[in-house]
């Protein structure tokens, strides 16, 4: 596909993305699963690593369907999913001293195609660009840092888009089981889900 423009960009390590208060760092059902496989982590272990948001205004159908990730039925209502944040803002998985993610090779899709979104715009066609939280606080973006290499982004993009409509797939399946009495909405029977449904980790 031909690209409008270029994107330059190169990670300078400033930390902005892994200590941001206001971000939260979106997590997939293959992140989680990936996350607890690698950090050979039990339930309770996986639970305190993770983060739960819960909406505190009822979310109507219009609503949850403008959302790129949909959240997961709880006993307290709809939440996002998320990794765990300190008080202070930072990554629960982020190395404040030496600045680096003590996950690296776990890491969320988030982290990874951070300070990039996509979009799908046809069945082999996506669209890459900046994602907001990126143009708001990434000096690494723009200037004198090299162009992108546009071919494996893309592929990264196409990974992440897929593995979106997989989790998509995966928490509209759990929710409709509450909506039929079949699972108690909660946290842990979520995770038990995924657990116990042998899903894909990439
Ligand atoms: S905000 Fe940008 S430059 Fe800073 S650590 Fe994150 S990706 Fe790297
Ligand atoms: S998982 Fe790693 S890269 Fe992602 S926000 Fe946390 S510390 Fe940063």
């Amino acid at each position: 596909m031909k690209i409008s423009h270029d994107f330059r960009f190169e990670c300078i390590r400033c930390g902005n993305c892994c200590t941001d208060s206001n971000t939260i760092v979106n997590i997939s059902s293959s992140d989680i699963l990936r996350i607890k496989d690698g950090l050979t982590l039990t339930l309770n272990e996986l639970i305190y690593v993770l983060a739960f948001y819960v909406f505190e205004t009822e979310l109507n159908e219009k609503d949850r369907k403008k959302m790129v990730i949909s959240p997961i039925k709880t006993q307290k209502g709809f939440a996002f999913v998320g990794l765990f944040k300190k008080k202070t803002g930072e990554c629960y998985f982020y190395d404040t001293k030496n600045k680096i993610c003590k996950i690296y090779n776990l890491r969320p899709n988030f982290c990874r195609t951070f300070p990039f979104s996509f979009k799908r715009i046809h069945k082999s066609e996506i669209d890459i660009f900046y994602s907001n939280k990126g143009v708001e606080y990434c000096p690494g973006i723009g200037g004198d840092s090299p162009l992108i290499n546009i071919e494996k982004h893309l592929e990264l993009g196409n990974n992440t888009l897929k593995d979106m409509e997989l989790n998509e797939d995966i928490i509209n399946k759990y929710n409709t089981l509450v909506d039929e009495n079949k699972i108690k909405p909660s946290v842990k029977n979520f995770l038990n889900f995924l657990l116990n449904n042998n899903y894909p980790t990439k």
